[in-house]
């Protein structure tokens, strides 16, 4: 049995087809960890959609009718770039409502994983590359509200620089945002995280952990947040058909293993997600996503969170 909460709901898949957005990833990692034995049924939480009222302390009113009425305008489809449907909408309550129970799972556990989410291109009023709404940012918003937390950081490992995140906490000075990614790379517009590790094409392993953990020390050091948000991009991948850096399997198991371990020595409870991935072979993608929650448990099995006296 894993020593945290894993969060799925097989909502999860898009049912895109064709796509290059492999949806069917979710099911495939979930697959993955009961077969090879790192899971059992028991460490699963079947999470609820997100209430309106949670998804609406990031997004606007109108962006969230166009979602749920099947009213989206000609541009705003072309920027989401994925093909509307009701199931995609359902897809993205659960996501965000995963997110939610992922983190408030990390609270009292030290981690808690969200097998999807991390939709990190939506901005209040739009959605962007595969995203229509900000879970992490739903998630940051909802345990702010009840009080579980003050400061969140999420650390963003995708190869697309995570501009959503970036717009909505631009001027929030209670969550820090740090995105590593390939600087030559959609979005085109990239407005500006609390800490942007802008990376040249062709980056490997080596020189990314090198600029990334250091980065990743020094910003929790200094900011002290009451939780970390991991959004775990498998798509830094060497083999990845949508990004341009050059890390390996290897490289970025490491990646997340020594990101977790910056957060739990502090005592910092992580809550992951996923984000992209688009690797020539959905086996690979799948494969760097289970690897997320194999980091995980490593560094959950070293630090045991101290639980605060008393309820
Ligand atoms: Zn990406």
């Amino acid at each position: 049995m894993l020593p945290f909460k894993l969060v799925y709901h097989e909502g999860y898949d898009l049912n895109l087809g064709a796509h290059v957005f492999p949806s069917q990833k979710y099911r495939l990692v979930c697959e993955k960890l009961l077969a090879d034995g790192f899971a059992s049924q028991d460490d699963f939480l079947r999470p609820e959609p997100a209430g309106d009222a949670d998804i609406l302390r990031v997004h606007t009113a109108e962006w969230v009718k166009k979602l749920q009425t099947g009213t989206l305008s000609l541009s705003d489809a072309m920027k989401l770039e994925v093909p509307y449907s009701p199931e995609l909408v359902k897809a993205f309550w659960l996501a965000a409502g995963g997110t939610i129970l992922a983190a408030q799972t990390a609270m009292r556990d030290g981690f808690g994983c969200n097998l999807g989410g991390g939709f990190h291109h939506a901005y209040p009023g739009h959605g962007e590359g595969f995203c229509a709404i900000h879970d992490v940012a739903v998630a940051v918003r909802r345990l702010q509200a009840d009080g579980s937390i003050r400061k969140a950081m999420v650390v963003d490992t995708d190869v697309h620089h995570g501009n959503g995140t970036a717009a909505i906490f631009a001027k929030d000075r209670s969550v820090f945002t740090l995105s590593i990614h390939q600087q030559n790379n959609y979005p085109a517009h990239k407005p500006a995280s609390t800490l942007d590790l802008d990376l040249e094409d062709g980056v490997g392993d080596e020189e990314y952990l090198g600029l990334l953990l250091p980065a990743v020390r020094k910003s929790i050091a200094n900011f002290q947040p009451d939780i970390v948000f991991y959004v775990g991009g498998a798509d830094p991948y060497r083999e990845d058909q949508l990004g341009g850096l050059a890390l390996t399997l290897e490289g970025l198991k490491t990646r997340d293993a020594s990101v977790f371990e910056e957060a739990r020595r502090r005592n910092v409870p992580v809550a992951t997600t996923f984000a992209g991935g688009y690797a020539m072979h959905v086996e690979d993608t799948v494969r760097i996503h289970v690897n997320t929650v194999l980091g995980a448990r490593a560094v959950a099995e070293k630090h045991v969170r101290t639980q605060p006296t008393g309820n």
